[in-house]
């Protein structure tokens, strides 16, 4: 059997996040190091995008220990948020922001002792994690839903925007533009995010404050 082996230049990895960065024309940018780097090596990754981004994305509260005992001092987003307290604990630890996409999580948070920063997570037609419009509505006229917690960020993932053509991202960033605009007095200070690799791509409508790629970085 022939072997097969995968030549990475790390180098290529921070070109490619700098690019990105230009592109989102001064919104924040998180690179996202979920599942080890997209398969290239979770260090090898969070190491190359270091210093050409604003904070690093995982999807598990693991991944982001292990970027700490890498010793990267980033902001860290956990994208599947937390599913106990012990892991939220966890997060308070790490210092590492976690999205918010159910109503448990809510009471878990308000138990918790230390400040955690929350990304709240909204449905807008991915239909994968996250709050539907109308609980946003509720979050946006009931401040007791989310009393003695700290919303920093208010996000939602596009499905379709590998499909520059495809009529949900239009329609996604409409719903999501009406929920941000409820929701932002409720959270003065916090920040919007919509966009994944292909949302950059979209233009300046779909960045907002912060952006979030992940695979365009790696190619
Ligand atoms: C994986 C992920 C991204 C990156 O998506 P790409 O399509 O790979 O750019 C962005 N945001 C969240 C919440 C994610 O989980």
């Amino acid at each position: 059997m022939r072997g097969t082996f995968l030549e990475i230049r790390p180098r290529a990895l921070t070109d490619n996040a700098r690019r990105a960065r230009a592109l989102a024309n001064g919104a924040r940018v998180f690179a996202m190091v979920k599942a080890n780097g997209y398969g290239h090596g979770l260090g090898l990754a969070a190491r190359a995008f270091a210093n050409a981004v604003d904070g690093l994305g995982v999807a598990v509260i693991e991944e982001a220990q292990a970027l700490r005992h890498l010793g990267l001092a980033h902001p860290l987003l956990v994208a599947e948020g937390f599913f106990d307290a012990e892991e939220l604990a966890l997060a308070a630890r790490l210092h590492a922001e976690v999205v918010v996409h159910s109503p448990w999580q809510v009471d878990l948070l308000v138990a918790q002792p230390r400040p955690v920063g929350v990304w709240l997570k909204v449905n807008t037609g991915m239909n994968r994690l996250g709050r539907s419009a109308a609980d946003a509505d509720a979050i946006a006229q009931d401040e007791t839903l989310t009393r003695g917690i700290e919303v920093s960020l208010v996000m939602s993932h596009l499905a379709c925007s590998d499909d520059e053509g495809h009529p949900r991202n239009a329609l996604q960033l409409a719903r999501f533009s009406g929920i941000w605009e409820r929701l932002r007095p409720r959270f003065p200070g916090a920040v919007a995010s919509l966009a994944n690799s292909g949302g950059i791509w979209l233009g300046a409508d779909y960045h907002f404050g912060l952006v979030r790629p992940g695979v365009s970085l790696y190619g």
